[in-house]
């Protein structure tokens, strides 16, 4: 498809004002929204707002230039990230925030391998009765950052004895590839009040911090455990530091380790 040059002028004034320009070191980050998403959580309609990212070296604030690019790229090949927020979440003194990393096979299909799909649903909940909050949906997260094929890979090593984070050494990648900083650059820019974090993982609680993010505190999110995903998430507590205060493996789990 050839990229078009210009916008009806009509389109562009509809996009204009819910596009945002987020420079970085390098490049910058273009963040659409809020769009009104309404979800069914467990038969309840819950208004979430919704904002959308892209990654682009070209800074510029001529958005007409950004979008008259897209149809040349193949933006579907490159998932782009995501954050669903509720309530009044630039003002309001207390908010939740999840960082979730994509988990193809947990989210969407629902696999018992890990606890990423209870922890999505299970974070939309609490981030909706605590009345203000943002879930981070992370599509450059896939199995801990090593991408879906390899995370594939990984789960055939797993059967065969590997704990997750061996099975991402032996083929080569670091135990934890992900980085956080984009989503803490969009985060800065919806809201500048500290933030609790959702989460059992205190690298998370790291990243915030090193980001100069002033951090309220931390909430648990675990449960869901089964006989699949038992020795994913004691690998979790055991191998990758992730906090458990509440002792036993009663509520805790995570099997692409993706918390
Ligand atoms: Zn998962």
């Amino acid at each position: 498809m050839p990229a078009i040059k210009t916008l009806d002028p009509k389109v562009l004034s509809l996009l204009q004002p819910k596009i945002k320009l987020i420079k970085k070191d390098e490049g910058a980050i273009y963040l659409v929204g809020p769009i009104k998403l309404p979800v069914n959580l467990d038969g309840q309609t819950i208004e979430f707002k919704w904002y959308c990212w892209l990654n682009c070296k070209e800074v510029t604030e001529d958005f007409e230039r950004i979008v008259a690019k897209l149809s040349a790229v193949n933006l579907a090949e490159l998932q782009q990230s995501s954050v669903l927020v509720y309530g009044d979440f630039e003002q309001e003194e207390s908010a939740l925030i999840r960082f979730h990393s994509i988990c193809h096979t947990g989210d969407i299909f629902g696999s018992k391998r890990c606890d990423c799909g209870f922890q999505l649903k299970q974070s939309m909940k609490q981030i909706a009765e605590h009345g203000s909050g943002a879930l981070f949906y992370l599509a450059n997260h896939e199995g801990r950052g090593i991408g879906l094929f390899s995370k594939a890979l990984a789960y055939i090593l797993q059967e065969n004895g590997f704990d997750t984070v061996d099975a991402n050494l032996q083929l080569g990648f670091a135990d934890d590839a992900r980085d956080y900083s984009d989503a803490i650059a969009v985060l800065k820019t919806l809201r500048s009040k500290p933030v609790s974090l959702l989460t059992n993982n205190p690298r998370k609680l790291d990243a915030l911090g090193k980001a100069g993010l002033d951090v309220a505190g931390r909430v648990q999110l675990w449960g869901d455990v089964s006989e699949y995903n038992e020795k994913y998430l004691q690998t979790k507590i055991h191998r990758s530091g992730h906090l458990n205060e509440e002792d036993g493996m009663g509520e805790d789990k995570d099997c692409c380790n993706n918390d």
